[in-house]
């Protein structure tokens, strides 16, 4: 997206790429409203594989449903949305090499070497769209975020029976761990399922069987994958580096949509470099905070928000056990956040008063 935006006002820019497209990415694809919004470009209805009207979440016996009279989410396939992606970059005016891994980059007084399989290029700026574990993180000197959630996902065939539970609805398991859950998003012909656990304490692999059994799916191999969780903007930038995406760990702490600010990343890092060349300033730690300071502004303080409420709810389970079964306020309150109705700022100001009479009857219940 920053290779688009940039090539189109006219910088020269060289997308690397390690993969060759249409290439697989492990996700599971729900595009939120605001993730299409932050797109900001009209998404080929052919890319669309199921509009999602109806969120439901299953904690042990209880089941939470919410039923929307406009779509909330769309479903797409990552190997389509991405080549869709790279096709308008390449139109857009970059210069796209695929199937070319870096290897190494090396910054020297002027500009930085970068090492790939096949050729050494030199740049003012890279900007580091490598996903985790990212190279160019480490090569800037950030560790970018200290925490990830483990994953696994397959895509799996539509059940003959039974098949319309999922159409249209994104189901959402909770509960399996400390933090996080376990999801069925609809495809065309196929469903995404995955298992995504925040820190420690079970073991995934074991689970996966169980939660397809439990969901009366087929057996089938996963694939294993992490989202970072806990990216600051602060970190983002060094001489001659940008950091966007899931490489500056910028995913959401509680629920892993990632998509979201992967595109917002992506277009303030372009606006940022673009005023800086327009102004023939170069491209130092100094005057890249532009870009850190946007990112805050715009999503950082609600991701430091998430991620307390997320450090609660792990140390606390019972609390948001208690929070999901209770009563459906709090429910409907963190769906807000999802629509992006409302911030993680509301709903933790929301919360916090609301805390000591939830823990309370958390003690009581269980
Ligand atoms: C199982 C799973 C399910 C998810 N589901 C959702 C969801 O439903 N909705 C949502 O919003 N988010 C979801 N996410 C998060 C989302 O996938 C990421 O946040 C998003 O892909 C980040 O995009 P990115 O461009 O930063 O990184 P990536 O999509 O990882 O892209 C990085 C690119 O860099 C390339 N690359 C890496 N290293 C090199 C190298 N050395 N040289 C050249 N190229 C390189 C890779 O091939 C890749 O194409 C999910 C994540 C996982 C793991």
């Amino acid at each position: 997206m920053t290779a688009g935006l940039l090539a189109d006002r006219g910088l020269e820019v060289l997308l690397l790429e390690k993969g060759v497209f249409p290439r697989e990415k492990p996700c599971a694809g729900g595009l939120t409203l605001r993730a299409l919004s932050a797109l900001g470009l009209s998404l080929p209805q052919s890319l669309v594989h199921e509009k999602c009207y109806v969120f439901r979440a299953v904690l042990g016996e209880c089941v939470r449903e919410t039923c929307f009279e406009q779509p909330y989410v769309l479903t797409v396939d990552r190997s389509e949305l991405d080549a869709f992606l790279l096709q308008w970059a390449v139109e857009s005016g970059a210069a796209v090499h695929t199937g070319e891994r870096v290897l190494s980059l090396q910054p020297d007084l002027k500009a930085i070497q970068v090492q790939t399989e096949k050729a050494t290029y030199s740049t003012p700026l890279v900007v580091g769209a490598d996903g985790i574990p990212s190279l160019v993180a480490r090569a800037c000197g950030q560790r970018s975020f200290n925490e990830a959630a483990a994953c696994l996902c397959a895509n799996i065939p539509r059940p003959p029976v039974n098949c319309d539970r999922f159409r249209g609805v994104l189901e959402t398991h909770w509960g399996l761990f400390d933090w996080g859950y376990g999801w069925i998003f609809p495809k065309r012909d196929h469903l995404s399922v995955g298992l995504g656990m925040w820190g420690r304490g079970r073991n995934l692999k074991a689970l996966w069987a169980d939660f397809l059994t439990s969901l009366d799916l087929p057996p089938v191999q996963p694939q294993g994958h992490l989202i970072p969780v806990g990216g600051k903007p602060e970190l983002a930038v060094a001489d001659g580096f940008v950091l966007v995406g899931d490489a500056a760990g910028f995913a959401d702490p509680l629920t892993g949509e990632g998509l979201y600010y992967a595109f917002l990343s992506a277009r303030l890092a372009a606006q940022v470099i673009w005023a800086l060349k327009r102004q023939g300033l170069p491209y130092t730690a100094g005057n890249l905070a532009q870009y850190q300071k946007k990112c805050w502004q715009k999503f950082g303080r609600d991701l430091n928000r998430a991620l307390r409420l997320n450090k609660m709810a792990r140390r606390c389970p019972r609390l948001w056990h208690q929070a999901f079964k209770g009563s459906a306020d709090w429910f409907v309150k963190a769906l807000q956040v999802v629509q992006g109705e409302a911030s993680y700022q509301h709903l933790f100001r929301w919360a916090w008063p609301r805390l000591p009479l939830l823990w309370l009857q958390s003690q009581l219940i269980h």
